[in-house]
């Protein structure tokens, strides 16, 4: 199965309502928060934690919503990023998480450079690499790859994870599309629209039971 990224606009248009609700719901949420905190001073009951807690969460989810629906809000500047500098210090990040799994990193052309916003790539990787090492249950394998080709940096991940049934690879990167029971389904959402902002494209091959692979390209500009 595979999926390229070719529903552009359509990809947009969700992304613009879950943005518009999230705006909408963020405020209402942010007055709880702030009159539940003001009740909370003059009164305790182990109810309020709770409470506070899941209204954090709900914060949470709504505030990364934003920031993947409306990438151009975050006004950081294009820089010059080097591809693999940026995966090996990533990588380091999952250190801890790296049990059962082994990564083979195989970066072939490491002075190559894409210029683009550098938070957005680096949370796209770690997004890409924290879905690879959730695929996998027991021992697996992750592969990453970079190499230079005709204009392009291709950045390749592949997991020997469970894998993504067929006729859910076209709605990979729909907003709160997800398969885990604590999932937010925003995470590929970043990925596409992080791509989709640097002018590349993104190709989705999965073999349910036996793995994943994100091909990712960007060209040089
Ligand atoms: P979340 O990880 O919170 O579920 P994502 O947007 O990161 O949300 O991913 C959406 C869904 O895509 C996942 O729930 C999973 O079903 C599927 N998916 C993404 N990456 C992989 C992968 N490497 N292997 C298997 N399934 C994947
Ligand atoms: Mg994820």
């Amino acid at each position: 199965a595979e999926k390229r990224l070719k529903d552009q606009e359509k990809l947009a248009s969700i992304g613009q309502i879950a943005a518009g609700i999230a705006h909408e719901v963020k405020n209402p949420l942010t007055a709880v928060k702030g009159f539940l905190q003001l009740y909370q001073e003059d009164h305790s009951h182990p109810y309020l934690m709770t409470i506070n807690e899941e209204l954090d969460r709900a914060l949470d989810t709504i505030k990364n919503l934003l920031q993947v629906s409306k990438p151009d809000l975050q006004d950081e500047p294009f820089v010059q990023i080097n591809v693999c500098k940026e995966i090996k210090s990533m990588l380091f990040l999952f250190q801890d998480r790296l049990y059962s799994v082994e990564v083979e990193i195989d970066l072939k052309d490491s002075e190559k450079t894409i210029k683009g916003k550098k938070n957005l790539f680096i949370k796209a990787f770690y997004n890409l690499m924290t879905n690879a090492l959730e695929a996998i249950e027991g021992e697996g394998n992750i592969k990453i790859e970079h190499y230079y080709k005709d204009g392009c940096n291709h950045i390749i991940i592949s997991d020997t994870g469970i894998g993504i049934p067929e006729e859910k690879i076209h709605i990979l990167g729909t907003p709160f599309f997800t398969s885990k029971s604590e999932g937010t389904g925003l995470g590929l959402t970043q990925v596409f629209t992080t791509v989709q902002e640097h002018g590349g494209n993104i190709a989705v091959q999965s073999v349910l039971g036996k793995g994943t692979t994100f091909h990712i390209q960007i060209p040089v500009t």
